[in-house]
């Protein structure tokens, strides 16, 4: 499955991340996810937790934060919301707008951890 694959990857970043701070959990990763990123939310909130099984994100909780799909028409010389079914066209003057400056995004915005208590060794 696709999206078992991205919260892989996602859980794997937010490991690295949560590793890099000394972490000993992660509590919440804040994730931005464009609407034509082709990623099926219901899904990939199903994997999140699978992928995190066994990890320092197991138990974390999934914030998911929608980008919207921008296209930049050159004739208008404006930037426009799609909204579905996305057509690129412009919905102003109706020209192809093949340029999408937003709305693949997968990306992790950030992550809350719970830190490690650091341990005394000179007892
Ligand atoms: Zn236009």
């Amino acid at each position: 499955m696709h999206e078992l694959s991205i919260a892989h990857n996602l859980v794997e970043l937010a490991e690295e991340a949560a590793c890099a701070a000394g972490a000993v959990r992660v509590t919440l990763v804040r994730l931005r996810l464009g609407e034509m990123a082709g990623v099926v939310e219901d899904a990939l909130r199903f994997c999140f937790p699978v992928a995190a099984s066994g990890t320092l994100v197991e138990g974390a909780e999934l914030h998911i934060e929608h980008v919207p799909a921008q296209v930049f028409c050159a004739q208008c010389a404006q930037s426009y919301t799609l909204t579905p079914p996305f057509v690129f066209r412009c919905p102003v003057c109706g020209s192809p707008t093949p340029r999408l400056l937003h709305g693949r995004e997968i990306q992790i915005e950030s992550i809350e951890i719970e830190e490690g208590e650091r341990e005394t060794t000179n007892s």
